[in-house]
Parts: structure tokens; C-alpha cells; sequence
């Protein structure tokens, strides 16, 4: 499955990166928060494609709304044996008529709605979880996990 051990803040970093350029034009900041999680072993292109998916996702929604402050935050934080992230942003929210992980489900014109089927299919490939956190009301939630190594501290 093409899994490697590797450090998941360095590879936030690089989504980031990617990113940038788009959040700048739409005036988004993000901010990357790392409590010095633990290395992973997982695909290392499928977890970044998952990344810079959710960070996308939320500046379009950031980009489309009159809201300010404009702000992206990923965390990285051990529970038990997996590692969560979290992407969360200060948009709008997911629209009430929205049914996420839905193919083909987009409000966006030249959305595909296939970016969080995706997503979910590929971190569940790699023994993990991704949900949309719908207790978070400051915006948009989505996290997900990753298995830690049992020998990793
Ligand atoms: P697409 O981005 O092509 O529309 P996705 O599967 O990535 O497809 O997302 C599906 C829909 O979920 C989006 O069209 C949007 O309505 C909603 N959505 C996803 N992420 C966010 C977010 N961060 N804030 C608000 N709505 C979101
Ligand atoms: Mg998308």
C-alpha cells in the first residue's frame, strides 16, 4: 500500500505551501499547530492529497463569504494510539442541504463533489478515520486519524 513512517507536521508544512497561494488571493491565513505528534506510517501521497484537499475546501468557502477573519487552523494531537488532525476554518459552515461524503454532492459551479469521498476512501485505506465535526460552530470542522505505531512513544 506504499505505507512509510514519516512525520505528519513536516508534511502539513508542505500542503500548506501548496496552498499558500490560493489563501493568500482569497485572504485566507492559515496556521499550523503541532504538539510534536509522533511519526506515522501511512501513504504518505494519499495523506497529503487529503490535506491539501480539506485546506482547498476551506478556502473556497472562505473565499465565497463576506466573513473576516479568514482563518485556517490544522492541529496534530495524539488520542490513545491514533493521531487526529483537525483542519478547521471561519467560514460559513456546511450548507444545511448538503449531504457531505456524497458523490457528486457540490454547491460549488465547477465543483465535482468527489474531493470528500475521496478523501474518506483514502485515509480508511490507511487504517484511519475522517469525519465532519458538527459540534464545531465557528466555521467548518473536518478531522481525521491516523494509526500510530505501537512501538512509537
Ligand atoms: P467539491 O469541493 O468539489 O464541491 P467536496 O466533496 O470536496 O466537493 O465538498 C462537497 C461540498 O461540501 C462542497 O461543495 C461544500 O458545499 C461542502 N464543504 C466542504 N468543505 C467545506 C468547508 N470547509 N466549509 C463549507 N462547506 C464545505
Ligand atoms: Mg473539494
Amino acid at each position: 500500500t506504499g505505507a512509510t513512517l514519516f512525520d505528519i507536521a513536516e508534511l502539513i508544512e508542505q500542503a500548506q505551501r501548496l496552498v499558500q497561494p490560493e489563501a493568500t488571493e482569497a485572504g485566507v491565513t492559515i496556521h499550523a499547530l503541532s504538539c510534536d505528534p509522533p511519526p506515522v506510517s501511512a501513504n504518505r501521497i494519499q495523506v497529503a492529497q487529503v490535506i491539501v484537499n480539506l485546506l482547498r475546501n476551506a478556502v473556497e468557502a472562505m473565499g465565497e463569504s463576506n466573513l473576516a477573519p479568514r482563518k485556517i487552523t490544522v492541529t496534530a494531537k495524539k488520542i490513545g494510539r491514533q493521531l487526529e488532525i483537525s483542519v478547521e476554518d471561519t467560514g460559513p459552515g456546511i450548507s444545511p442541504e448538503v449531504e457531505l461524503f456524497t458523490e457528486f454532492e457540490t454547491t460549488k459551479a465547477n465543483g465535482m463533489g468527489l474531493g470528500l469521498s475521496i478523501c474518506r476512501s483514502m485515509i480508511e485505506a490507511n487504517g484511519g478515520k475522517l469525519w465532519h465535526d458538527a459540534t464545531y460552530t465557528g466555521g467548518a470542522r473536518f478531522c481525521f486519524t491516523l494509526p500510530i505505531l505501537p512501538d512509537s512513544t
